[in-house]
């Protein structure tokens, strides 16, 4: 006996194969009933014939409630008009388990309640097809980096420095004192760029965010790259080409799933290289020219992001920051000991920040000065600096959110759909 999955239903026409999955929903008309089944790879009507079944099948349809476990055995055939595309006669039908009301109906539910019934809401179509999403978006990005000489150094979770303060790191016990949930793999990356020439890690970080916006998560998966030898042109030019690469990895990838989410796709096409660059400055004059009241000199929000993206068709990266709402370690322009040699990369359609990164200090001397002037103490960077001392060159890198990438991808307009278990300022369960 053949045991397939849905998703490969279209190998096997005209032959006798046995599906596992659960019941997605049952129709009666009479002589004929139907099942639509799922098993996590795709979904496929049955259908049960009186004729072609024996009695004891033909009667289960009042006994498959929502979510029953089954395994279903019958012949695949060609029917154009069902969900991809082929359907199953019934031969017979085993009961695994039969669900009791399930408590996700068709039926519209409030957003509350299916976060509180999050670990039953991912079998749903929709979330199925996000998180789906996220599988490729991962994978893509591991792929990019790996067939680009990349090698995967993981950072710690637990760090025991607080590189750009306290307000946002969570405290934990560990033994005799405390510990911070990391918020960044960045200054261990700088460490593995100097040993590996080219690095990345992939992990889950931790925000202590208290603003409740739709685009912050407390916990929520980066994926970090850091390059030696490499300045902030050079690393706009990575940073691009791992974006598009990620969303025509997708588009390729990801059909069924982007259709299901009657994602527009042909604003995704349009992302391939090269990607706009502008200044801060540039930025700020966007806003002008659109009327937003916007104070030079702060970091932009939600809504000037929204503004600026608007003006460009594929993602824009704002390079060269005020310095004083960048981190310390950020290297400041030659040409203007103001500006910081950040970049933040803007999606489109109103999906906001997705990378924030830029070069790094390189030089010892300058480097202790900016500690200093952060008002950070000094002795947890010993390390840090080290890299400064043992054959320092210019190095880059940035961070890039795995769930805003998500977002965007998918076209979901909050974030917490985009991670199977969310983590928010007011959400720890389940
Ligand atoms: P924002 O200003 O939007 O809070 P940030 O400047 O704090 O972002 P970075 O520190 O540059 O962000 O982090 C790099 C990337 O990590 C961001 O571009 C974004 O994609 C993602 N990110 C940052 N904070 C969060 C969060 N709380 N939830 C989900 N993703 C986040
Ligand atoms: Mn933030």
């Amino acid at each position: 006996m053949n045991q397939v999955n849905i998703s490969d239903l279209g190998n096997y026409a005209g032959e006798e194969v046995t599906v596992k999955g659960w019941v997605y929903k049952t129709r009666s008309i009479g002589k004929i009933w139907f099942v639509i089944l799922r098993d996590g790879t795709g979904l496929v009507q049955c259908v049960v014939v009186k004729e072609e079944t024996d009695d004891e099948t033909f009667n289960l349809e009042p006994i498959l409630t929502q979510e029953s476990s089954v395994i279903i055995t019958g012949t695949v055939r060609e029917e154009a008009r069902s969900v991809g595309g082929f359907e199953l006669g019934v031969k017979s039908i085993q009961i695994i388990q039969v669900s009791e009301e399930y408590p996700i109906s068709p039926k519209e539910h409030g957003t509350d309640f299916l976060m509180n019934h999050r670990h039953l809401w991912l079998r749903s179509k929709l979330q199925h097809a996000i998180l789906r999403v996220r599988h490729q978006v991962i994978k893509a990005s591991r792929d990019f980096f790996d067939q680009n000489g990349f090698i995967l150094v993981d950072s710690p979770i637990f760090t025991a420095n607080a590189a750009e303060g306290t307000t946002s790191l969570f405290e934990v016990g560990y033994f005799d004192r405390s510990a911070y949930l990391t918020q960044s793999g960045q200054l261990y990356q700088e460490a593995g760029a100097m040993a590996f020439g080219k690095v990345y890690c992939f992990g889950p970080t931790f925000r202590a965010e208290k603003s409740k916006t739709r685009r912050h998560l407390t916990e929520f998966w980066m994926i970090e790259p850091e390059i030696a030898f490499c300045d902030l042109e050079q690393d706009m030019d990575w940073a691009e080409k791992y974006v598009s690469y990620i969303v025509q990895w997708c588009l390729e990838h990801c059909k069924t799933d982007l259709e299901t989410l009657d994602r527009d796709v042909s604003t995704l096409e349009k992302v391939v290289t090269p990607f706009p660059r502008i200044t801060y400055d540039d930025a700020v004059e966007i806003l002008k020219k659109n009327g937003v009241d916007f104070e030079y000199g702060g970091d932009f929000g939600g809504t000037d992001e929204t503004v600026i993206s608007e003006q460009f068709d594929r993602p824009v990266m704002i390079h060269r920051w005020p310095a004083e709402i960048k981190a310390f370690y950020m290297k400041r322009d030659a040409e203007n000991d103001n500006l910081a040699m950040g970049v933040d990369m803007l999606a489109p359609e109103g999906h906001g920040e997705i990378v924030g990164g830029g070069q790094r200090e390189d030089d010892h001397d300058t480097l202790v000065r900016r500690i200093k002037e952060h008002g950070l103490p000094m002795e947890p960077f010993q390390w840090y600096l080290d890299l400064r001392k043992y054959g320092s060159v210019p190095h880059a890198g940035f961070g890039l959110g795995i769930e805003r990438t998500v977002a965007w991808i998918t076209g979901i307009r909050h974030i917490r759909e985009t991670i199977p278990f969310p983590r928010t300022l007011t959400r720890l369960e389940p």
